[in-house]
């Protein structure tokens, strides 16, 4: 046996139990108390948790966006990864204009490749849907790609797709057993309040917010929604960030539609009143940070199942990047870190303020973004026969969230100084040691692409 992670607290959606876990050539190969055999690396994991490896499914590495590119690299991005308990991410390849979706991916693991320190899959990001895009879409499954992401709003930027083209990708996922993501958002609206706000003379990061109010996203969460229940397709809404989309998505879901929702670390800790600070151009992505009743209702979604996973949406701009728009909020790249905090934020102040179960966590964290996203059971749960994706988590570790102790590139952290109790220790990707208590032991390069199958609906 390569490996043998004694004594731990195994986690799963539904139990908590006492348990040892076999390795052996990167699958986990036995699984029960007192294992008898010997192994090459035994690690002690009394008192700690042992999860299944994290499943970040948002994240935006080397991404060009807004005249500037993200500054966490596949190597940047996958090592503070494994430090926050991640062990997959599925990465967004935006397809430029004049390519197809099978030259994205290429372009994608291209990029991913050489540098990955943990596995990763890809989804392809739609900016340019042609009837030869339609045809091509066989083919992107059969290379291990089966999620498309649309975007609603971005028509300034080149990524919107009108609901006509939804629609017809909607039903395309009927037929072809894909997952269609959505980010939700009325561009007409929110493109009639910047310029309103603009003309006004009002710039600052807070009109950001002010120009993207709930009842943008929610009404936009309610279209995709009436779209896929019309059509019978698979939809996953990214991001959800007001607990008017979640009303939404609670009713579309009771009348049997095959939606599911997401949403972000930010969106269930953090409110608008950051845009008020000096930096707050910081928090500008979209869509943007909400009230306080809007986290509390997210905990909710999650706790009662509303909600399907959290992700990151990691998408990393520097302070120089960010300054580009220190007179104007409009030219803020958008996004935040948030790829190595996630499970350390979540653990804290979701399973530490006891909002969820540790058990819930796994289930968001890991179990239902391999399953959504055709991973499972290669990922997302500890068995027999599945990759050695294991996380060994210190309920007692606490830390001090800073950007002089996290990995991203990013040089400062949103969550400076936010005080967490729990964090991963050790993280196996495959069996192999990506991060051995608390230090990167892992290899550029040696993540791998995970081809993914088909989208499983959640039960
Ligand atoms: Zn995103």
């Amino acid at each position: 046996m390569d490996l043998l992670i004694k004594n731990g607290n195994v986690v799963t959606p539904t139990d908590t139990f006492k348990a040892d876990i076999g390795v052996e050539g990167g699958k986990i190969v036995a699984i029960g108390s007192d294992l008898p055999k010997k192994a090459k690396d035994v690690v002690d994991a009394k008192g700690k948790y042992v999860l299944p490896g994290g499943i970040d499914p948002h994240t935006h590495m080397e991404m060009p966006f807004m005249g500037t590119t993200t500054v966490d690299d596949f190597e940047y991005g996958t090592t503070a990864a494994a430090f926050g308990g991640i062990t997959t991410i599925l990465d967004f390849a935006i397809q430029p204009k004049d390519k197809t979706f099978l030259d994205t991916i290429k372009l994608w693991r291209g990029k991913a490749d050489p540098k990955v320190v943990i596995d990763y899959g890809i989804h392809l990001a739609v900016t340019n849907l042609t009837e030869d895009l339609v045809k091509e879409i066989p083919k992107v499954l059969s290379a291990g790609v089966c999620s498309f992401k649309l975007f609603m709003p971005y028509r300034k930027e080149g990524l919107m797709s009108d609901d006509g083209r939804i629609y017809s990708m909607l039903e395309e996922s009927r037929r072809l057993g894909f997952l269609v993501q959505l980010h939700a958002e009325n561009n007409a609206v929110l493109e009639f309040l910047i310029e309103r706000n603009v003309a006004a003379g009002r710039l600052s990061a807070e009109y950001h917010a002010k120009s993207r109010p709930n009842f943008v996203e929610g009404e936009a969460i309610h279209r995709g929604l009436v779209l896929a229940a019309a059509t019978g397709g698979n939809l996953y809404i990214v991001h959800m960030s007001t607990k008017e989309g979640l009303a939404e998505l609670a009713l579309m879901k009771a009348m049997g539609a095959n939606v599911y929702g997401e949403t972000c670390p930010h969106y269930l800790t953090l409110t608008d009143e950051k845009y008020l600070s000096p930096k707050g151009r910081r928090y500008i992505m979209s869509p943007p940070l909400r009230s306080k009743d809007d986290n509390e209702a997210l905990w909710c979604g999650l706790a009662d199942g509303t909600l399907s996973t959290v992700a990151t949406d990691h998408c990393t701009f520097t302070n120089a990047q960010k300054d580009m728009g220190k007179d104007n909020f409009t030219k803020v790249p958008n996004g935040v870190p948030g790829t190595e905090t996630m499970i350390p934020v979540l653990y804290s102040q979701g399973v530490g303020q006891k909002r969820i179960s540790i058990n819930k966590m796994v289930e968001v964290t890991s179990y239902n973004p391999a399953k959504l996203f055709g991973l499972y059971p290669r990922k997302g749960t500890l068995n027999i026969g599945s990759d050695a994706d294991i996380v060994i988590f210190d309920p007692k570790f606490e830390m001090e969230l800073s950007v002089k102790n996290l990995h991203s590139k990013i040089d400062y952290s949103i969550y400076e100084g936010f005080k967490v109790k729990g964090m991963p220790t050790y993280t196996f990707v495959r069996g192999k040691p990506v991060v051995y208590d608390r230090k990167f032991v892992g290899k550029k390069g040696s993540g791998k692409f995970v081809p993914r199958t088909k989208h499983q609906p959640l039960e």
